[in-house]
């Protein structure tokens, strides 16, 4: 099972979303909880989810 680094919070995870959080159109992998904070603010983009149970 892999996992990815929270681009936030530095949690490790299995579960991640793709999203842009900023002015910069970077995308970066964010857990749930941070994902959860950021869908209130204007440059918030979703770009999909990252499982590593599938890989
Ligand atoms: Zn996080």
């Amino acid at each position: 099972m892999k996992t990815k680094i929270c681009a936030t919070c530095q949690k490790q995870d299995t579960l991640m979303y793709r999203v842009q959080i900023d002015a910069n159109k970077q995308w970066v992998f964010c857990c749930k909880s941070c994902t959860e904070q950021y869908q209130s603010i204007a440059d918030y983009k979703y770009g999909g989810t990252w499982k590593g149970n599938r890989h």
